[in-house]
This record gives structure tokens, C-alpha cells and sequence, in this order.
């Protein structure tokens, strides 16, 4: 035997190792699952890799996991003959940590133990779970093309430094075998470790053996795709548990869809809806959470070529026999099966929502409030389904005094005059604004129900969209609200007062007009139909758009007694009078006037 060599574990792993013993220590019973998951991936790459080299699987085709179980020793042995790990991959993998995840996982711990350990899965640092168990772990590997004089054996007490040796190893794969601490002699109990197989591992993909000290091996989990199973032999309270198996997460799905597509094109679906946002649902560069299997062999996590985007929250399995086992991820992005299985799958989704918007608008809510902003992505995504898309929008509405959303589209065309075709909507920062903007003063005393639409990118959604089934959809901040809606009769003294107001303004506005819509406001500022409106704004100045050109114009509503007063004035007063009135319109749109303390001394004197 070669002499150990010590190193010392990377400033990162230390941290880690740290929190693992100190702090999660309550739900430690992951640990197995962790390993297990890990052994199962590693029986994945295998399978996968031997499909171009099968030298690889050398007569030993059976691929499964054992874990054996001394009382004696307490110790914990877990072993697959899977992929296995070279020195160099094993000081990679479990002596530092490659992915930058560390910094991230540290910032999302909530204090909520059960969902942290959740945590440690996703971010791949399960490994060093065993460590909240183990007084020493010894990792036995050899990858499946080197020699068993080319083994290599890590150990360690999980402190500051980990020995490798070179011992051989008759076997392809690895062997954990886990020295367990004073603390946690159970785990090398037969009743316990069943019964975490079975709550944690019952859907790895290999069989899962369970060795005890005396007496016969036992296989734990049915091996069987629980996707390739039919539909009625499988239980709610399996689908849930799987669910709970890929996702991490520790809370029901909201529902699932499970489907086998047969014909031309072959494939199995087993989809799921969840019921809260993962952490990662903002981080659209790499989505994952759409497994991809090619005849049960696990091929990649890698949801972007599965499902558009703005259904990333979505996760599930896809197995299909008609895609070439030797699958890139280049052949996926232009092989016309896969784009077809998205296509199919985005309509599943979108069926299925539609549905339970359908029949169980309680639970679609839910579903709104935590998901709609992605789904509100989807029009510009997915042109061709836009309108299924927009069918599932929610929003509020003055048809409802409640600030929540729950109006469709449809039902807000159910609700409208029959021979209308337009759809208003409201869009500022608050309900309240939105509810209350003076633009929309003369629908609502005409009894003409608006969207209140609040969320950032709204106006962005509404712009994209355009129209609804027939219906125009109009920005209520824009000019020529009503066609043919009624003029106001302007006087000749009237409009004397707007042409004063048009030379005293003309710095500020592109025109001043006779308001039809106002109803107890004196003034409101209006867009130009194609001019973006403040939300749309900011998203384009964020882009490096500049709109400093842009000015509003300027309705008044002659009735009003602020006019009636201006009508009064003239020179400076008049003047001053009018970029107060201007003002006035700004901040009722949300906005704030350009010098607010000149603002306030001008109401102090106007109120004195
Ligand atoms: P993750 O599984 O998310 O990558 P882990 O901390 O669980 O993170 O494991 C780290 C890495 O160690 C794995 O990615 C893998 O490369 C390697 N590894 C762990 N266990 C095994 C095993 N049984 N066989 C082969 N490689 C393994
Ligand atoms: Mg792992």
C-alpha cells in the first residue's frame, strides 16, 4: 500500500463543513438520501456513457446500490458499481467545491431546518451532509476505465483535511462506508434505515438493496419509471411523493399531468405544477427540472429545451424512445421531435391551468399569486399560444372593489356592452392610483368597467398583446379614449383660457385640449397613442432608450373650479396657476413634480 497523502480541504468546504456539523444537524437523516442519490447518479452516468463505450459495464451489468448495515462496528456502508471517481475526480468533487454554489446556499438558509436541508440536494453539496453523522467516512472509488491497482481511497474526519491512498479495488464504482458517531448509532439500525430508504430513496431508478447484519438482502424500492407505469395503477400518494423525490420540495404539487403519446412520435410525460416558487424560478439562464430519459436512461436535467420559459416552474420527466441515445444537447436544439414534445407539453400545461382556472378558481388564485408574472412572460414568448395565454391572466378590476385579481379577460368581454370592442385598463403603481386615476373618471360614471393593472410589467404585457379575441386593448392614459365619444362645447371665452394655457405650458406639453373624460379632477396628462407609457418608460430607459423629448398633452376639464379660477387670472398669476394645475395632473399620475417644495408653497398660498 502506497503511503496516504494528507491535504487540506479548500476554505470554502471547511465553512460548509462547519455548518453541516453545527447547524443542520436537526434533520440528519438526509445524509442517506444525499449518498444514495449520489450513488444514483453515478449508476446514470454509467449507463449513459456506456452506451458509446461499452467496454465500460465489463460483465457487470447489473447496476444497483447496497447498503449494508453493521451494529457492531455501527457503521454504514454504501456502495454502487456505477461511474466511480479517479484521485483526480475524487479531490475535485469532495475535497473542494466546484460549483460557486456555496455563497448562495449560505444566503438562502432560513432557519427552517426541514426546508434548508432541502437545500443542501439543490445545491450540490449533499455529500458533505454525512458528515452531521459521521465521526470518520472513507470513500472507496474506481472509475469504471482504470484498473482496480488504480483505486483510490479518501478518508477523513470531516475536520480541516481529508488522506488519499491508493488501494486497490476489485470493482468498478464506489464504496462509502460511514463511521457513525456516538450520537447516531441508529442509523446503523435495520428499522430505521428501511424506513428512510423508503420515505427518501423509494424512486431511485436502481434497485436499492439493503443488506443487514444476518439474514437475506432485501431490494426496497420497485425500479419501475413510475412515468412508464399506466395511469390508473399509479396513487395520488405515489405521484406526490415522487414529486417531492425530484423536486426537493417539501410541499405537495399542485397537481400533475401524466401522459404517454403514442403514433408517429412516441413519448411518456409525468409533469407536475407546484404550489410555491422554487428560489431559483427568477434565474432564467439555466432552468432545469425537466428530466430528459431516452429509453429509462437518464440523459440530462435540462427543462429550456422541453418547455418555453415562462413555464420553468413546471417539473417533471420526459422519456421518449425515438430520440438517439447519443443525444447532445446540439441535436436536441434542432431535432424536430423534441420541438414537437415542447409544443405538446406547453399545450398540456396551458390545458391544464385553464382548467383549474376552470374548475377550481380557489386553487388557481393561488396558482396566479405565485406564478403570474412568469406566465405573464408568455405572450412574448410564445406567439402562437398568446391567446391561451392570455386567458389565464388575472387582474383586478373596477368591476370588483377588491384589491386582488380575479377577472379574466373573457369574463370582463362577458360583462362588457355587446356592441363595444375595446377593453380598458388602468396601469399605475398602486391599486389605489390605478382604481382612482382621473383618466378614468368618465368610464366609471358610465358604468364601463377597467383592468387595474399594477405589476411592473404590465404595460409591457398589454403592448405585446394588443388585442383580445376581437377587442382592442386600450391604455387609459393614452389620447382618443372613446372614439365618437362626445366633444365638450368649447366657448370662445373657454378657449381663449386653453390657447393661454397652450403658450404658458409649451414647454412642458405638445398640446392642451377640452377633457371629455374627466369627471371630478380639473386635469389629467395624456400619451400619444405610440408613446410608452411611465411603467413602459422605465423599462426602456433601463435599456438606454432616452424619452427626454417626449411631452404629454394636456386635458382640462372646463367644468372644474380650478379652471373656472384660472380663467380669472392673467400674466404671471395665470401663469403660475397653470404649472400648478400641471403639477397637480403629474403627481395624480403617480409621478412627482419637478420642484415639489415650489409645488407645496404654491397650495399654501392657493388654500390661504
Ligand atoms: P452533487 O451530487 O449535487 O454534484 P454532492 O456533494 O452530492 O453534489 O456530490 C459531489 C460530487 O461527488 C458529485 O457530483 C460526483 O461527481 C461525486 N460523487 C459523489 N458520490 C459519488 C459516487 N457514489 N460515485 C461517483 N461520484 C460521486
Ligand atoms: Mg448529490
Amino acid at each position: 500500500m502506497a503511503k496516504a497523502k494528507t491535504k487540506s480541504f479548500q476554505t470554502e468546504t471547511k465553512q460548509l463543513l462547519q455548518l453541516m456539523i453545527h447547524s443542520l444537524y436537526s434533520n440528519k437523516e438526509i445524509f442517506l438520501r444525499e449518498l444514495v442519490s449520489n450513488s444514483s447518479d453515478a449508476l446514470d452516468k454509467l449507463r449513459f456513457n456506456a452506451i458509446e463505450d461499452s467496454k465500460l459495464l465489463d460483465g457487470d451489468t447489473e447496476l444497483n446500490i447496497n447498503i449494508s448495515l453493521n451494529a457492531k462496528n455501527n457503521t454504514v456502508t454504501i456502495s454502487d458499481n456505477g461511474i466511480g471517481m479517479s484521485e483526480e475526480e475524487i479531490i475535485e468533487n469532495i475535497g473542494t467545491i466546484a460549483k460557486s454554489g456555496t455563497a448562495e446556499f449560505l444566503s438562502e438558509m432560513t432557519g427552517d431546518k426541514k426546508k434548508d436541508s432541502n437545500l443542501i440536494g439543490q445545491f450540490g453539496v449533499g455529500f458533505y451532509s454525512v458528515f452531521m453523522v459521521a465521526e470518520k467516512v472513507s470513500v472507496h472509488s474506481r472509475a469504471a476505465n482504470l484498473k482496480p491497482e488504480d483505486a483510490v481511497m479518501w478518508e477523513s474526519t470531516g475536520e480541516d483535511t481529508y488522506q488519499l491512498s491508493n488501494i486497490p479495488k476489485e470493482n468498478r464504482g464506489t464504496t462509502i462506508t460511514i463511521y457513525l458517531n456516538d450520537d447516531n448509532k441508529e442509523f446503523s439500525e435495520l428499522i430505521r434505515v428501511k424506513f428512510l430508504l423508503q420515505k427518501y430513496s423509494q424512486y431511485i431508478n436502481f434497485p436499492l438493496i439493503l443488506n443487514p447484519e444476518e439474514g437475506e438482502p432485501e431490494t426496497i424500492n420497485d425500479s419501475e419509471a413510475i412515468w412508464l407505469k399506466s395511469k390508473r395503477s399509479v396513487k395520488s400518494e405515489e405521484y406526490k411523493e415522487f414529486y417531492k423525490f425530484i423536486s426537493y420540495d417539501t410541499n405537495d404539487p399542485l397537481t400533475w399531468m401524466h401522459n404517454k403519446v403514442e403514433g408517429k412520435q412516441e413519448y411518456s410525460s409525468l409533469l407536475f405544477i407546484p404550489e410555491k416558487s422554487p428560489f431559483d424560478l427568477w434565474n432564467r439562464d439555466t432552468p432545469r427540472g425537466i428530466k430528459l430519459f431516452i429509453q429509462r436512461v437518464f440523459i440530462m436535467d435540462d427543462a429550456a429545451h422541453f418547455l418555453p420559459l415562462y413555464l420553468r416552474f413546471v417539473k417533471g420527466v420526459v422519456d421518449s424512445s425515438d430520440l438517439p441515445l447519443n443525444v447532445s444537447r446540439e441535436i436536441l436544439q434542432d431535432h424536430p421531435l423534441v420541438d414537437s414534445i415542447k409544443k405538446g407539453l406547453s399545450k398540456r400545461v396551458l390545458d391544464t391551468l385553464k382548467k383549474m382556472q376552470k374548475d377550481k378558481p380557489e386553487e388557481y388564485k393561488k396558482f396566479w399569486k405565485e406564478f403570474g408574472l412568469v406566465i405573464k412572460e408568455g405572450p412574448a414568448e410564445d406567439y402562437e399560444n398568446s391567446e391561451s395565454i392570455a386567458e389565464l391572466f388575472l387582474f383586478s378590476s373596477t368591476a370588483s372593489a377588491e384589491n386582488s385579481p380575479n377577472t379574466t379577460l373573457d369574463q370582463y368581454i362577458e360583462r362588457m356592452n355587446s356592441d363595444s370592442d375595446k377593453i380598458y385598463f388602468s396601469i399605475a403603481d398602486t391599486f389605489e392610483a390605478a382604481a382612482n386615476s382621473p383618466h378614468i373618471e368618465n368610464l366609471k360614471a358610465n358604468g364601463t368597467e377597467v383592468l387595474l393593472l399594477t405589476d411592473r410589467i404590465d404595460e409591457w404585457l398589454m403592448s405585446t398583446l394588443m388585442h383580445f379575441k376581437g377587442k382592442e386593448l386600450v391604455n387609459v392614459a393614452k389620447e382618443e379614449l372613446e372614439e365618437g365619444a362626445k366633444k365638450p362645447r368649447v366657448t370662445k371665452e373657454k378657449q381663449e383660457i386653453i390657447n393661454k394655457m397652450k403658450n404658458s405650458l409649451e414647454h412642458r406639453v405638445t398640446d392642451v385640449i377640452a377633457s371629455s373624460r374627466l369627471v371630478d379632477s380639473a386635469a389629467c396628462l395624456v400619451l400619444s397613442k405610440n408613446e410608452p407609457g411611465a411603467q413602459l418608460k422605465r423599462i426602456l430607459e433601463a435599456s438606454g432608450q432616452s424619452f427626454e423629448d417626449s411631452k404629454p398633452v394636456f386635458e382640462v376639464n372646463l367644468k372644474h373650479k380650478l379652471i373656472k379660477k384660472l380663467g380669472a387670472m392673467s400674466g404671471k398669476e395665470f401663469n403660475n396657476f397653470a404649472e400648478f394645475l400641471f403639477d397637480y395632473a403629474v403627481i395624480a399620475e403617480g409621478g412627482s413634480p419637478k420642484d415639489p417644495s415650489k409645488y407645496l408653497r404654491q397650495l399654501d398660498k392657493y388654500l390661504g
